[in-house]
């Protein structure tokens, strides 16, 4: 029987595991199928943990259902009754300006009656249909594009920390092109993200019009960019169960040290495969190298981050200048606190998403999701969770400070942001010491660089959150694609 290894059981490697499994199964062909993961636990990012009640994602706290083959992906995995949408708070996002919290504004004549950004500020927005379109193959950073099209106040107040919201990045650096894909097809379809903004509320009207006609019901047609949507238990059922689809072909604790293409005149010890993979863990396959095991497979897939791909690409590419795309991708550290309070104690109503905070307003941390609010269930009766983000790009040196340091920091930035003055009732945080994969200009050269390297090795396919997407939802996306390619080499 073929076998396909999957080293990586983050999301991306079991959401390939499963898509492979399932692809297989209703095309009638036989597949073996092996996961291995460095970690004790499978997850990866995608980590839930419950605490005294409280509901932590250290990881994704949800996807938006506008991403219809996510829901899907639940669903097929058996999910479908444990599908929750977020609450309507989550359409009040508020953003720290000026020593307090603004509404951003959901629509153009709130926008430019909020005092959020200046009247020249505002103006300047206005302009926006005016700008000329960049080259489609213009590979500009967001912060390029976004003082081009909509003014330096606009890029500091808001696409700064949603920059910062989605990549803990610097606008600096990240491609706008490859890290907010949808913007730059906006400007290219449209010439103006005004315009653009326009033509999609309208199109989603007529669809809605039509869906209602017609007696159905459209995922994503009654909110502009879909709904936050998640599970009863957080994230991490669905890494339970996918856990669960693959009891017994997974090999938790488990790092792959070295990965070998065996030619056809070497046997290994499972036969004619094509790869060799040796690995570190508790338990012994075959012996290898002392302290090792090896394993083979007819076909590999790098379900890891990409420095750790680079790594075990080594031995397989001749050329170390062929990796070097790989190593270029950036992450950063960052930290994600949570924090419990009795409810009575907050100075004010959680009623919205949280907030995010620009960078030059030199706060410490990158904002605050009022976890609580977002969806039932993540904190006990009567108690509100709260989870900071601290760190990233923007702030480094926060990322690498311990835990005894980060948690007083951020009890001190809630009293700063949001005036809670009480003792938290819970703490807890996880550092994630690489946590977010950063598109920085020349990342789309560097995909093809990597596509044009992995290509030429029979085979290997390589996925994840490094390349073409760091949302849950591309992860998913990436799943399906990638079994296809598997399928297809292997019969
Ligand atoms: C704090 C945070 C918040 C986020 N919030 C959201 C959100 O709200 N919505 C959203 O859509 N996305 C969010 N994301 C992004 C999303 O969680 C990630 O993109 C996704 O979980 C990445 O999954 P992955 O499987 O590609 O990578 P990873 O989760 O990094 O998995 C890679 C796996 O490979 C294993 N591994 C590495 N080396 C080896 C080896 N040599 N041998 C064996 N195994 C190995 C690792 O242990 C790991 O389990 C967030 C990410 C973070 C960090």
């Amino acid at each position: 029987m073929k076998k396909v290894v999957i080293i990586g059981a983050g999301i991306s490697g079991l959401a390939t595991a499963f898509e492979i499994r399932e692809k297989a199964r209703a095309a009638g062909l036989e597949v073996e199928i092996q996961i291995l993961e460095a970690q004790p636990r499978c997850g990866g990012k995608m980590h839930t943990e419950v605490v005294d009640g409280y509901v932590c994602e250290w990881g994704p706290n949800g996807y938006l259902d506008s991403k219809v083959h996510a829901t899907e992906f639940c669903k097929e995995v058996g999910l479908e009754d444990e599908l929750v949408p977020a609450s309507n708070v989550v359409n009040r996002r508020y953003l720290f300006s000026r020593g307090k919290l603004w509404v951003l504004p959901d629509s153009p004549p709130r926008f430019f009656l909020s005092g959020l950004l200046s009247i020249r500020g505002r103006l300047r927005i206005m302009l926006e249909p005016l700008r000329k379109r960049a080259a489609p193959d213009a590979d500009e950073s967001v912060t390029e594009f976004a003082t081009r099209r909509l003014g330096r106040e606009a890029l500091e107040m808001l696409l700064d920390p949603f920059v910062a919201g989605v990549f803990a990045g610097n606008p600096d650096k990240l491609s706008l092109a490859s890290s907010f894909p949808r913007i730059h097809e906006m400007e290219q379809t449209y010439g103006s993200l005004v315009r653009a903004l326009f033509a999609l509320r309208k199109k989603r009207r007529v669809e809605k019009k039509k869906a209602v006609e017609e007696g159905k019901t459209v995922a994503g047609a009654t909110a502009p960019r879909g709904h936050l949507t998640s599970l009863r238990l957080g994230m991490g059922q669905l890494v339970d169960a996918l856990a669960e689809h693959f009891r017994g072909s997974i090999i938790p604790g488990c790092e792959v040290t070295r990965l070998k293409l065996t030619t056809e005149s070497t046997e290994n010890a499972e036969g004619n495969k094509n790869y060799s993979l040796l690995y570190r863990s508790g338990e012994k396959h075959h012996a290898g190298r002392r302290g090792e095991s090896e394993m083979s497979a007819d076909a590999v897939v790098l379900a890891v981050p990409a420095y750790q791909a680079a790594k075990l690409l080594t031995s397989l590419t001749p050329h170390a200048s062929s990796l070097k795309p790989l190593e270029e991708i950036e992450y950063n550290s960052l930290w994600v606190v949570a924090l419990g309070f009795d409810e009575k104690s907050m100075p004010r109503p959680l009623d919205g998403y949280g907030f995010l905070i620009p960078r030059r307003e030199k706060r410490k941390i990158l904002g605050c999701l009022w976890s609580s609010s977002i969806f039932p269930g993540r904190a006990p009766d009567g108690k509100a969770l709260l989870t900071i983000m601290a760190g990233g790009a923007r702030n480094p040196e926060i990322g690498a400070l311990s835990e005894e340091e980060i948690l007083p920091l951020v009890r001190e930035e809630l009293r700063l942001t949001m005036g809670i003055t009480a003792e938290p009732e819970f703490m807890q945080a996880e550092h994630h010491s690489k946590a977010i994969p950063q598109y920085t200009i020349g990342h789309a050269g560097r995909l093809t660089a990597i596509d044009e390297a992995i290509g030429k090795v029979p085979g290997l396919f390589l996925t994840g959150n490094a390349y073409r997407g760091v949302a849950f939802a591309d992860c998913i996306l990436q799943a399906g694609i990638i079994a296809d390619k598997v399928l297809e080499y292997l019969f």
